[in-house]
This record gives structure tokens, sequence and C-alpha cells, in this order.
């Protein structure tokens, strides 16, 4: 996987974008940076009795539509660019989805495996602190991300409560149910994405009943996406891999015994009755359905070019450079992209504030419904879009997204 910098492709893809949407020069300037960043540094007493001081970000990309949404990263190696490029791609996503929120991203540079849980809490509450009225409920909502997890959100909920005085529930999604999380957090990216899927499927003529999937990642997203799979269409799950490579059966994994097998040694491989395959072996199999559950920068104009499956589903953010886009488009493979076809997290994440604003929670079919809802509405706004401008499904869904931000600041008056 090449080092490409995200951010980096994401300015291409939006000059790109400008291009086409022909937007005025102060327009294009709004669309390629981000309006506010917040760096902090603050103290946490460790176990030991010493002081260590943890450096924390946070950047809110564009507020046009409303107050911003994005996850929180805690990471050895995070850095401002990459929570740039991520709180841009969440300013996309939510318009793509119609969500009444702009995108934001934060994070903290710290390993949490080498953290005890009493550390943890300290940085959490600590990082929430230092961030202070920067975050709020009406103003930027963060949510869990890489080594984020529901109790890390419930330390953050809890501290910028005693903050202001009162519960504010709304200011963080991603809680434990308790403390009013929402039914449906837990798969709602791999469902999402596969709602794309069966519109895609009935688009370009594929039967998702005798397809055959092979799934690149198989953590959160690419786990449930393996087992909703079979659960929501019937489609036979060939192969799966993980970051020490892949196992594949053409007769069909169980995604049920891969994720048994996941459990018992925290791995894919050597799932019984299943062959090796390595990681850039399972992006050229002959399959139906590709599905990118993993990292960026995956498919790239080296291997795009070997790609045999008919849909690729982006579940990973940002897995294909612009390069393997168009050789993508030009062999006529069906890209579902990425802040299309991975919105589910930040469209449950939404349901969750509006459930906290009101109070009153929803049950999960309720949540499945309304999330069905948007998902499909917005691929086939994203398909008409391509049709339309002749253009392939991520500058489509781009052309959709900045589309309505750029309104959004006209009618403020920004631009
Ligand atoms: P995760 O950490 O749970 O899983 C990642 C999986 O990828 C693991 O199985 C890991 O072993 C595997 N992996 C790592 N390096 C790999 C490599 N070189 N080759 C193959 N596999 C490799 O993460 P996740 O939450 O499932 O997220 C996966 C992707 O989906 C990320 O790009 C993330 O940003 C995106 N995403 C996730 C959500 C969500 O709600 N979980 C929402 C939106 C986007």
């Amino acid at each position: 996987m090449s080092g490409l910098n995200p951010f980096e492709i994401a300015r291409r893809q939006l000059n790109d974008c400008a291009d086409i949407l022909k937007l005025s020069a102060g327009e294009r300037a709004m669309i390629l940076r981000p309006m506010r960043e917040l760096k902090v540094s603050f103290p946490v007493r460790m176990d030991d009795g010493s002081v260590r001081v943890f450096e924390g970000f946070r950047v809110q990309f564009n507020d046009a539509l409303g107050p911003t949404k994005g996850g929180l990263r805690f990471h050895p190696e995070e850095t401002i660019d990459t929570v740039r490029a991520l709180a841009c791609w969440m300013t996309w996503k939510c318009s793509l989805v119609d969500l009444p929120l702009g995108g934001g991203k934060g994070g903290v540079i710290c390993n949490p495996k080498e953290l005890s849980l009493g550390e943890l809490e300290r940085v959490s509450r600590g990082y929430i602190r230092a961030l202070g009225s920067f975050i709020g409920p009406d103003k930027d909502v963060p949510a869990p991300d890489v080594y984020t997890t529901p109790q890390v959100m419930a330390w953050m909920m809890d501290e910028y409560s005693k903050i202001m005085g009162k519960n504010q529930f709304g200011v963080i999604t991603g809680k434990p149910l308790r403390l009013g999380g929402s039914p449906g957090r837990g798969d709602a990216t791999a469902r999402g994405g596969l709602y794309t899927l069966r519109e895609a499927a009935r688009k370009i003529g594929l039967d998702l009943g005798r397809a055959t999937m092979a799934i690149q990642g198989f953590g959160n997203a690419g786990a449930f996406c393996a087992q909703l799979g079979e659960s929501m269409f019937g489609t036979r799950i060939v192969a799966v891999s993980d970051s020490r490579g892949g196992t594949l059966c053409r007769d069909g994994i169980p995604a049920q015994k891969v994720c048994g097998h996941k459990e018992k040694t925290s791995s894919v491989i050597g799932c019984e009755g299943a062959e090796h395959i390595s990681n850039e072996e399972i992006i050229e199999l002959d399959v139906d359905i590709l599905v990118l559950a993993a990292l960026e920068n995956v498919l790239t104009e080296e291997n795009a070019g070997k790609v045999k499956a008919k849909v690729i589903v982006e579940l990973a953010n940002g897995p294909t450079t612009p390069e393997a886009d168009e050789i993508l488009y030009k062999k006529g493979v069906h890209v579902i992209p990425d802040f299309l076809c991975n919105a589910g997290g930040v469209t449950v994440s939404y349901f969750e504030m509006v459930q906290n604003f009101y109070m009153f929670y929803w049950s999960e079919e309720e949540i499945h419904k309304r999330l069905d809802q948007r998902m499909t509405k917005a691929y086939h706004e994203v398909f008409e879009t391509s049709q339309r401008f002749k253009v392939n499904m991520r500058r489509s869904a781009y052309v959709v997204a900045v589309k309505r931000v750029v309104e959004a600041m006209k009618l403020r008056g920004w631009v």
C-alpha cells in the first residue's frame, strides 16, 4: 500500500469537482481548507506519579450545513494532516446523506495499548477539558474512531457534563446504550454499505443471492459485512483477509466460522477447510463483489487493471487512488465510493444525537428503516448524477455533496 497523503488526494478530487461545478475562486478556496483547527497539550498524572504531557487536535472542516461531526482517534502516529483529511471527508459524507451536519475529526497522539485503564480515563478527560467550549452538542460532536471505545465516549461525555454543570448526553455519540447510545450503531457502517450494494446490484443486474464476495479487512466493518451479506442477501463469502493475510474457500466460508476462528486465534488465517491467500491476491480474485474494509490506498494504478469484481464496496476511507478510479471506470467496474458507502456509521450517530435531544429512544427496527431510506436515496442521487455528468461514481458523489455545502455557504453570504 502506497504512502500517498490522503489530504492531498482529497484536494485533487475536490479541485476536479470544483471544475465540474464551475465554482468561483472563493467557493473553491472554502472547500479546500479547514475552517478551524485546535491543537492542545494537556498534562496527565500517570500511575507511577509522574506527569506526562499529551498532544491532541480537533479540526472543524466546514460547518455551513450545521454543527460539525466526526470521530476521535487515539493513535501513536496521529498527525494533523490525517485529522484534516478525515474532517474533510466527513463534511462531504454528512452532506451526501443529507444530514444537517458539517465535518470534523480529532485525535490524541498516544498508544492506548500502553496505558492502564486509569491512565486512559485521565487522558480522555484531560483532552475534553483542553477542548473546553470548542465542542458542544450544537457546535461540534465527536464519536469513536480508531482505538476509542464506547467507554471512552462515556468518560468524555461525563467530563463535558461536569464542565457544563448538567447532563449533556448529546455532546458525543457512540456512547454505551445505558448512557444514551443508539440501538443499531454497532453494525451501522456495514449495514449502510450493504443497502447501497443492494441498489447497485439492481442497477447492474447482479443477483446477490448467487453472487460471490471477497472482503479485505476483517475488523468491525468487514466482519459485520460478511455476517449481514449472508443473512440479508444469501451472498457467498469466498475469501476474507486481515493484516496478516487471508483465507479462501471457493465453496464459501460461513461468516460465523471465520468470526469464531478469529476470536480464538486473533486472525482469519488457517480457518479449517480453507486455503491461504495474500492481501494482494484477494484484490485480484475472480469474484462478483470486492469489499475494501481495511486501509487507504489499496487500489492503485498498479493493481486496478487486474480487478475482476463487478462491484467494489468501499467501507474503508480512501482505499482507491484517483488513477485507479479512472482505470476501474474504463473497465466498467461499479465502484460504490467510500463517503457514500460507509456513511451508515455517521447516519446512526446523527440518529443518536436526535434521540438525545428528544430524550426519546427508537427501536432497532426504526433505526434500520430510517438508515435504509437515507442510504438508498443517497445512492440513487449519486448514480443519477454520474449518468447526467457522465463521470464516475466518486466524482458524482463529490458533485452532489459539494453542491449542497456551496449552496449553504452562498445562502449564509460567505461566498
Ligand atoms: P478495525 O480496526 O476494526 O478493522 C480493520 C481491519 O483491517 C482489521 O481486520 C485489520 O487486521 C485489517 N487490516 C489492517 N491492515 C491491513 C492490511 N494491510 N491488509 C488487509 N487488512 C488489513 O477498523 P474498522 O472500524 O473496521 O474500519 C475499517 C475501515 O473502515 C477504516 O478505513 C475506517 O476508517 C472505515 N470506516 C469504519 C467505520 C466504522 O463504523 N467502523 C465507519 C466509517 C469508515
